[in-house]
C-alpha cells in the first residue's frame, strides 16, 4: 500500500518553524516510501482563518521546496461530507443531538466541580433518543463510560486513556460548524492517510479521535507524535529567540535547503551526520529515528549548516538565489555577472545577504569610500603605492590572480613596502572599504580597464 501523509495546517497565522519541521517530516517519509504528501488546510474556524495565511502558507511551503501531490483541500469545502458522517453516527446511535443551554451546562458543570469531580458534560441528553433536528442543538459522541482507549505512537509505543476521563465531546456546534477532532479523522480516513505525523500538542486529543475512527469504521493510523521545538534556553520557542515565521528566514537570506538540513535536525538524527543535502535527507529519514526528547533551535547553528551549505551550492545557484537582496542596491546586477564573483565570496558569507553585501563592490560605477577607510588609508602617503599599483597592473601581461600576486610581491620588495601597505590603500580603492575577498582574486574578476579605472580614480580624489 502507498504511504500517504498530510500535513494539515490552520490559516490563523504565518507557517511557524514547528510547523515547517511536522511539514517536512511528513514529506519526507512520503518521499521516502515513494508516498504520496497531501495538503489539508484546516479551516473550519471561520473566525480565526485567513487567505492570507493561506497564502503565507503555501509561499513558504513553496520556497522550502516541501511539494505536494495532492491538494490543498479546504475543509470549508467539504462541510457536506462531515454533515453526512455526522447523521451516520445519529442514525447509528454513536452520536446524539444535545438541547441543554448554557446555562444548564455551567450549572452542571459547576456542580461537578463543587463535589472536587471533573468538570464534564453530565449527559444529560444522552438516552433521550434522536430529537429534534430542527431545535437548536449541538451534537454530542456517546463516549465509553468505561475501559480502556489505546493507541500505539511510534515513540511513544502503546498509549492508553481511561475512558472515564473521556466527555461526551461535541463534535458538531450549534451553529453547524464542525469540531476539529471530528473532521480530521473524517479527513485523514477518507484521505487514504495511514501515518499521522504532528506536533505532540495533539496527544491529548488523539484519544477522542480513536473513538471516532471506531465509531466512524475506520481502520487507525498510525501516530508519530513529535516533540516541540524549544529555544536554546530549553523554553518553548517563541519571538523571544527570534522570528518564529518561516518567510523570515527567507528575507534573512537563508537557504531552503539550510532550512530543510536544520529542521530534520531537530528531532531526527543519523549517526553524527550534520550536513545532509535535500537528496540526502530523502534516502536516509526513518520514522524510528525520531527522538522524543525535545529539539532546540539555535540560530547560531542554523548559520553554521547554511554556511555549509552555502559552500556546497553551485556558484549559478547561489547567484541566481543572491540575486534578488542584491538587486535591492543594485538593480543593474545580473546573475551571469554574479555567478562570476560568488567564488570570492561563498566561503566568507554566513547568508545570502551578506553575500549579496560582499558583492556590492563589484556592481559600483563610483565606489564610495567609507570616510574611516579613506582617511587612513586613501590619504597623500598612499599616492607612491597607488602610482606604482596602476604601473604594474599596466604592465602585467596577464590578470591572473597568482602573476598579480608575484608582480606586487617584487613591487613591496621594490618600493621597500610591506604587501599590506599596498593592499590596503588598493582595497580601498577598489571596494570603498577594508573588508573584502582578497585583492588579486577582485583585481582578476574586475578586469584590467576596471581595476586601473577605479585605483585612477582613488588616486585622483
Ligand atoms: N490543524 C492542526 C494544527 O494546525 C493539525 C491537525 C493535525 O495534524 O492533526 O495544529
Amino acid at each position: 500500500m502507498t504511504v500517504r501523509t498530510r500535513f494539515a495546517p490552520s490559516p490563523t497565522g504565518m507557517l511557524h518553524l514547528g510547523g515547517a519541521r511536522t511539514a517536512l517530516f511528513n514529506w519526507l517519509w512520503a518521499r521516502n516510501q515513494g508516498g504520496k504528501f497531501i495538503l489539508r488546510i484546516e479551516d473550519t474556524d471561520k473566525e480565526r482563518s485567513t487567505l492570507e495565511s493561506v497564502d503565507e502558507i503555501l509561499a513558504s511551503l513553496k520556497w522550502l521546496g516541501l511539494e505536494w501531490d495532492e491538494g490543498p483541500f479546504f475543509q470549508s469545502q467539504r462541510t457536506a461530507l462531515y454533515d453526512q458522517k455526522v447523521e451516520h453516527l445519529l442514525r447509528e446511535g454513536k452520536a446524539y443531538r444535545c438541547y441543554c443551554t448554557k446555562e444548564e451546562l455551567d450549572a452542571s458543570r459547576a456542580a461537578l466541580e463543587a463535589a472536587g469531580k471533573k468538570p464534564m458534560y453530565n449527559r444529560a441528553c444522552r438516552d433521550k433518543g434522536l430529537g429534534d433536528p430542527l431545535q437548536p442543538h449541538v451534537v454530542r459522541i456517546k463516549a465509553p463510560l468505561t475501559g480502556i482507549t489505546s493507541f500505539t505512537d511510534s515513540l511513544r509505543g502503546v498509549v492508553e486513556f481511561n475512558n472515564a476521563e473521556l466527555d461526551d465531546f461535541v463534535i458538531r456546534r450549534t451553529d453547524g460548524g464542525v469540531m476539529y477532532n471530528f473532521v480530521v479523522v473524517v479527513d485523514d480516513a477518507e484521505m487514504g492517510i495511514a501515518h499521522v505525523i504532528r506536533g505532540d500538542d495533539h496527544l491529548a486529543n488523539t484519544p477522542k479521535q480513536i473513538l471516532l475512527y471506531k465509531a466512524l469504521g475506520y481502520g487507525i493510523p498510525r501516530f508519530t507524535h513529535v516533540s516541540m521545538i524549544l529555544g536554546p534556553d530549553k523554553k518553548r520557542l517563541s519571538k523571544r529567540h527570534g522570528a518564529e515565521s518561516v518567510m523570515a528566514y527567507r528575507d534573512m537570506g537563508y537557504l531552503p535547503d539550510a532550512m530543510l538540513n536544520c529542521f530534520a535536525r531537530m528531532g531526527w538524527g543519523f549517526g553524527n551526520q550534520e550536513i545532509f543535502t535535500r537528496q540526502e535527507l530523502i534516502e536516509k529519514f526513518s520514522l524510528d529515528k525520531i527522538t522524543m526528547s525535545p529539539a532546540v533551535f539555535d540560530i547560531a547553528k542554523l548559520d553554521s549548516i547554511n554556511m555549509q551549505h552555502m559552500k556546497i551550492t553551485p556558484d549559478a545557484e547561489l547567484a541566481r538565489l543572491a540575486l534578488p537582496f542584491l538587486r535591492k542596491t543594485r538593480p543593474d546586477a545580473t546573475a551571469e555577472k554574479l555567478a562570476a564573483i560568488v567564488p570570492l565570496l561563498k566561503e566568507r558569507s554566513r547568508t545570502l545577504v551578506e553575500l549579496a553585501a560582499g558583492a556590492e563592490w563589484f556592481f559600483t560605477k563610483d565606489v564610495v569610500y567609507q570616510p574611516d577607510a579613506a582617511a587612513k588609508f586613501l590619504a597623500e602617503k598612499a599616492r607612491p603605492a597607488l602610482e606604482a599599483s596602476i604601473a604594474a597592473i599596466d604592465a602585467a601581461p596577464v590578470m591572473g590572480h597568482n602573476e598579480l600576486k608575484g608582480a606586487f610581491t617584487d613591487l613591496a620588495a621594490k618600493l621597500g613596502m610591506g604587501l599590506k601597505d599596498i593592499a590596503q590603500p588598493v582595497r580601498v580603492a577598489l571596494t570603498g572599504g577594508t573588508v573584502s575577498p582578497g585583492i588579486f582574486e577582485m583585481m582578476e574578476v574586475l578586469g584590467k580597464e576596471e581595476t586601473v579605472r577605479r585605483l585612477t580614480a582613488a588616486l585622483n580624489r
